[in-house]
């Protein structure tokens, strides 16, 4: 687990001689190489800074444990605190008291909103139950499209007007149609911009406030990085999100998106991405990408 951070601190104790236990001083050279792990793993500086905070607080005021070696015991610390603000468990996703759970989807263009969706349907499906996926992006006749063959693809029927139709009352519509079939569960597709803008949001706003879902998940792109806690904040200021999915955390990225998204929002990830394929979703679980983040 977490080998080179790991190697880190313990080079960072030895070069202190004498100090075989935890103090204050040998504190500042540790946090300095967690510090600098997070910065690497593509946390927010902001993020990273009152994280640190918060290790130094438990580290200072931790009993020296006898015969567990400084260096792990530190390790501990900053990694149940990492676990800790990512949300200890996994959240899962909401379930309406009446069917049909509505879930909002949202985020920017390319961060693979359209292929979570169709992910979700899947995993759903495979617990049984049944599903509906609305597309509302017609600004991209390309997005319906993509929606349309993802749900051929995975058998989940999709509710679409085109793209000369309103997304707001093809959302509204959706609902309509959602509870006609007897579905359990609507997943809106929105539309994505390649950056935040005030036409989109105030679309999403619309959305929301018409077809009140249960949950509203924001897309994260995990090689995003740094960017993450911005995007976080302006999505959950102006629509209120309830929940994350983390995509693409098969690639290099080592995820610290995810420690920035629940630390700016206060809201879990509920999934990752893994892959471009549609079985490619994971639920989240904090203690996981403790591990990774801190590699
Ligand atoms: P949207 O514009 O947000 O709806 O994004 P799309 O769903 O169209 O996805 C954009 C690209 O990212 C596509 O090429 C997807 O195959 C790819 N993608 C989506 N999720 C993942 C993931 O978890 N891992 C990888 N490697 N690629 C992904």
């Amino acid at each position: 687990m977490f080998d080179a951070l790991a190697e880190r601190l313990e080079d960072a104790w030895k070069k202190l001689r004498g100090q075989d236990k935890i103090s204050k001083s040998n504190i500042q050279d540790a946090l300095k190489e967690v510090r600098r792990a997070l910065l690497e793993a593509d946390v927010n500086l902001q993020v990273v800074k009152n994280f640190i905070a918060e290790v130094e607080k438990e580290a200072n005021g931790a009993e020296v444990i006898s015969g567990v070696n400084p260096g792990q015991q530190f390790i501990k610390i900053v990694y149940d605190e990492l676990v800790k603000v990512m949300g200890e468990s996994n959240v899962p996703l909401a379930q309406a008291d009446k069917a049909p759970t509505i879930i909002l989807m949202a985020g920017l263009q390319g961060t693979g909103k359209t292929t979570a969706t169709a992910k979700l349907a899947l995993y759903l499906q495979k617990q049984q139950q049944t599903c509906l996926m609305v597309a509302t992006d017609v600004y991209r006749p390309a997005a319906i499209n993509q929606l349309l063959t993802l749900g051929k693809q995975i058998n989940v029927p999709v509710f679409e007007m085109g793209t000369d139709a309103n997304p707001v009352e093809i959302a509204r519509q959706g609902i309509e149609k959602a509870k006609e079939l007897g579905v359990d569960t609507v997943l809106i597709d929105t539309a994505g911009r390649l950056q935040i803008d005030q036409d989109m949001m105030a679309e999403l706003a619309q959305i929301k406030e018409t077809v009140q879902p249960h949950d509203t998940l924001l897309v994260v792109d995990a090689m995003t990085g740094q960017e993450a806690a911005n995007l976080t904040r302006t999505f959950h200021e102006q629509i209120g999100i309830t929940g994350a999915i983390l995509t693409k955390l098969d690639g290099d990225s080592r995820g610290g998106a995810a420690l920035s998204v629940r630390q700016v929002s206060g809201q879990p990830i509920k999934f990752v991405g893994v892959g471009e394929k549609v079985e490619a979703l994971e639920p989240f679980y904090p203690d996981r990408l403790a591990s990774r983040i801190l590699n």
